[in-house]
């Protein structure tokens, strides 16, 4: 399986991977290295708006301890479309 393109830029990636949460190795290891990377949706958010919340991890959800009160109105939208 080959890692995702965004591996080396994807700011989630670099924001929380080896933050000592177990959870954050999981999504790194089943989307950005695995085979659930064609189902990110921060990809999705990305080529929708160009844009990305920080705080999206790869299945859409805030990461634990934040809420979605940063994200635009329409990415939360969108979201419940997809
Ligand atoms: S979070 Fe998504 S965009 Fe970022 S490296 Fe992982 S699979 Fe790629």
């Amino acid at each position: 399986m080959t890692e995702c393109e965004n591996l080396k830029s994807c700011q989630w990636v670099k924001e929380y991977s080896g933050s000592n949460e177990v959870y954050v190795e999981y999504f790194v290891k089943n989307y950005c290295k695995g085979s659930m990377q064609e189902r990110c949706v921060r990809k999705k958010v990305k080529a929708e708006f160009g844009e990305i919340p920080l705080n999206m991890q790869p299945n859409g959800k805030p990461m634990r301890g934040t809420d979605e009160s940063g994200w635009k109105p329409e990415i939360s939208d969108f979201l419940k479309k997809i």
